[in-house]
């Protein structure tokens, strides 16, 4: 097999050039290891060709396009992320988000973690609280292991005789796959190493090599760069089972590197936190086919009474935002109070019965709520209050983009000036709305 013909900006040090030396020995370890020689040899087969790697130090753009980089980001941090990325402009955008780097949050409620892992009767290992939780609580600000994109890009391109089989091709790809995760792995620190390898594979038996298998079982979507998906494999967020119920949601935020998981609903002490790995208000049968390469079929409560719970989650999935209604409902004194209060109030119900506090949807519906009440004047003033709080407390992790703060305020002033009538017939001063509305 060709070396690969390494290219950096800067001068590559004496460990990554004996990183590249390796890579022979690698290939041998790989082979005797996973025992893929026999379908991937040169002479039965496919040969390599191509190869280009850029090895970079942590804020260099690399002048050339290399088709795969390996970095650790961000610089000098001892709790740094190992990456695999496309090119050089994916490294570029990577670093150059706004207000990056910053060290994951750490609030004074998370000195001592509020969870542990542990063995779940018929799952493997899990995450289970060790303290009450509230909606909205951080249970975790956790940095990834490795970061790759979701359709690796192998080291070398697999160049095929024209007798290799389907297997034998499929084989090669793998090998390839394989050794491509294999050198950001060799880079990472070795207790990162050790965790990485302690995590579950769902894949021992469909040709994907350990590390590959590894990723593909326990990585989570994290970030587009140059409009391809990003994934991380995380030593605790990885061990969290999934549920089409989960009691936890996550978001990734890219300044920190880190994702963080919060409660979505009340956790209680003991009990396992759940997250989701696909689509919740997605039918059974295509969550089913989702979860299929983590090795899971499910048998949450959603699962087991699926066709009562497909219907529900099909109402669910046709939920827009109702802020134009509330607005124009809230300037017509005519129409009643509780025209669109009973159903929104229906929905929030329908989203607990499902346990679907952790979408999107639960937060829209408490921000409904939240304006209707507003707009029904004094009298409703408490009420508002509380959905703006439980609203508030799941929205604050939401990261980058729409600062959800800005857009209540400015929402809530929209809904205010439109129910100024309709606010004074509930304080008793209606009759003097109408006389002026008469009058004029
Ligand atoms: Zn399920």
């Amino acid at each position: 097999m060709d070396n690969p013909s390494t290219t950096s900006s800067t001068p590559v040090t004496d460990a990554e050039q004996a990183g590249w030396q390796e890579i022979e020995e690698i290939t041998r370890k790989l082979t005797e290891e996973f025992r893929i020689k026999d379908q991937t040899s040169k002479s039965r087969g496919y040969e390599i060709s191509g190869m280009t790697c850029v090895l970079s130090s942590a804020y260099e753009i690399p002048t050339d396009n290399p088709a795969v980089l390996y970095t650790s980001q961000p610089r000098g941090s001892d709790y740094a992320v190992e990456f695999l990325l496309h090119g050089a402009a994916a490294k570029r955008e990577l670093i150059e988000y706004p207000d990056y780097p910053q060290e994951p949050y750490r609030p004074s409620e998370l000195k001592e973690r509020p969870y542990s892992i542990v063995e779940i009767s018929g799952k493997g290992l899990g995450m289970v609280a060790t303290k009450d939780l509230a909606p909205g609580d951080l249970i975790v600000a956790e940095r990834p292991l490795l970061v790759a994109p979701r359709l690796l890009r192998t080291l070398g391109s697999v160049v095929f005789n024209d007798n290799a089989t389907k297997e034998q091709q499929e084989a090669a790809k793998s090998f390839e796959t394989e050794k491509t995760i294999r050198y950001a792995y060799d880079r990472m620190r070795p207790e990162d190493q050790a965790a990485y390898m302690k995590l579950h594979n769902a894949h021992l038996h469909d040709g994907s090599g350990p590390l590959f298998g590894i990723m593909r079982t326990n990585r989570y979507a994290l970030f587009d760069l140059q409009g391809e998906t990003y994934t991380g494999v995380f030593e605790d967020l990885s061990r969290i089972n999934h549920s089409c119920c989960p009691n936890a949601d996550r978001r990734f935020n890219r300044a920190t590197l880190s994702m963080q998981l919060f409660a979505a609903r009340n956790i209680k002490k003991g009990e396992q936190i759940t997250t989701s790995y696909c689509d919740l208000l997605a039918p059974y049968a295509t969550r089913q086919l989702s979860l299929a390469p983590y090795g899971i079929c499910c048998d949450c409560p959603a699962c087991l009474d699926h066709v009562e719970s497909d219907k529900n989650r099909l109402r669910i999935s046709h939920l827009q935002s109702a802020v134009p209604a509330i607005i124009k409902w809230a300037a017509n004194p005519a129409l009643p109070d509780d025209l669109l209060l009973r159903p929104s109030l229906t929905m929030l119900e329908l989203l607990e019965s499902e346990g679907l506090e952790a979408t999107r949807h639960y937060a829209q519906v408490l921000y409904h709520s939240m304006l209707i009440y507003s707009a029904l004047g004094e009298s409703s003033t408490n009420e508002c209050l509380h959905f703006m709080a439980r609203w508030a407390k799941l929205k604050r992790w939401d990261a980058g983009g729409s600062n959800p703060a800005e857009r209540g305020k400015h929402d809530l002033e929209k809904v205010e000036i439109a129910s100024f009538a309709r606010r004074l017939l509930a304080t008793g001063e209606g009759a003097a709305v109408v006389f002026v509305t008469e009058v004029n």
